[in-house]
């Protein structure tokens, strides 16, 4: 090994879902599979290039602003970032610099752990019970601040705000960042707590709902305070995180609420059918407010599955990591996509 080697930041990385360049039906990634709102292409084509030759707004202020009409608070609550996952790895780094562990669940996003190696911040995982639900209690005890998606992935679990609610109130000296990529599929959102509780981080993304993983866009919704810390870890890394078009194309997909609402209806309404169809040919599947289902079926092996599926074009994520080995996730799809799904299934299984 040469000397160097011992300066060098060694991580092991996150590895995204698959991006298969030929056409297949991709189910692996809990991308939405509608377009998004037409006032996005609009925007789109009747971008100005010439204001590529500028930098962009540093401040992000119409999507800031956008952002902040939309949920009924102030410009300065509204932190953006590219991707909730720049937004997370952004409080990472603001917030959690504690010599005390941050907690986080056992089975949940993998980047979280991604973020704490990266970062050098100690982290303790906390043990999903035996039906893959948070045990609130456990993030009870001193820590150096609590990072949990709800829903959470990959088992698609929604917790009441009650229960977010009483993590938050628990955890008074440290930050509590309730990841909410998933929420908009679900139920009541933790921002109804943010003038409660100053130790609250929320963050989101418009990947899903918003159909717009593409655009790398994601924002955090605080108060002013813990925003400020934010911006201020922002601008000493790189003060232009969002790309023109993406600046563009964020504010207007935010304004089309009309847009936005269907298409959750839309997916919603796939998931409950899928969830339904599922269960019919012997898959038990957790209790999805998601836009993806985890499931499992007891008389197949789920790589064996996983792999077969893939052979045929069809994309699902698989992990086989411990406890979750014969589960599979699912995103959903359009109708006619999991009809493709349904067909190959019962057709492995030799459903009649
Ligand atoms: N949080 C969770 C729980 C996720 O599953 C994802 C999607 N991979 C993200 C954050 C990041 O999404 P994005 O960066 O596309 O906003």
């Amino acid at each position: 090994m040469r000397a160097f080697e011992n300066n060098i930041r060694k991580v092991e990385p996150y590895v995204p879902g698959e991006q298969p360049q030929n056409k297949v039906i991709k189910l692996n990634t809990n991308e939405n599979p509608y377009p998004p709102s037409p006032k996005v292409t609009e925007a789109l084509a009747k971008m100005d290039t010439d204001r590529f030759r500028l930098y962009p707004d540093p401040t992000c202020g119409p999507l800031v602003e956008a952002l902040a009409e939309f949920y009924h608070v102030d410009r300065d609550q509204v932190f953006v970032g590219v991707g909730s996952d720049d937004v997370l790895s952004m409080c990472f780094l603001t917030f959690f610099n504690s010599k005390k562990p941050i907690l986080f669940p056992d089975i949940t996003y993998s980047f979280y752990k991604v973020w704490a190696e990266l970062y050098r911040i100690p982290y303790e995982c906390q043990r999903l019970d035996g039906n893959f639900r948070i045990v609130k209690e456990d993030y009870y005890k001193e820590n150096g601040g609590i990072i949990f998606p709800n829903p959470n992935a990959p088992t698609a679990i929604y917790e009441e705000l009650d229960f977010v609610e009483d993590i938050i109130r628990a955890n008074p000296d440290v930050i509590v960042i309730v990841d909410e990529a998933y929420i908009d599929f679900a139920g009541r959102s933790a921002l109804e707590l943010i003038d409660k509780y100053e130790n609250l981080i929320v963050v989101q993304t418009f990947s899903k709902a918003r159909s717009m993983a593409g655009m790398r866009i994601g924002y955090a919704i605080s108060n002013p305070v813990l925003i400020k810390y934010l911006n201020d870890a922002k601008y000493s890394f790189n003060s232009y995180t969002m790309n023109q078009a993406a600046l563009v194309c964020g504010t207007e997909a935010v304004k089309d609420r009309e847009y936005f609402e269907e298409g959750i209806r839309k997916i919603i309404e796939t998931r409950e059918w899928a969830k339904d169809r599922l269960a019919r040919i012997g898959f038990i599947c957790l209790d999805s407010s998601a836009n993806f289902i985890f499931a499992m079926h007891p008389d197949y092996d789920a790589k064996e599955l996983f792999e077969e599926m893939k052979a045929n074009g069809i994309y699902v994520r698989y992990w086989g990591s411990e406890r979750i080995e014969q589960y599979m996730r699912i995103t959903i799809g359009t109708r006619e996509e999991m009809e493709e799904l349904f067909r190959f299934l019962e057709k492995y299984m030799g459903v009649k």
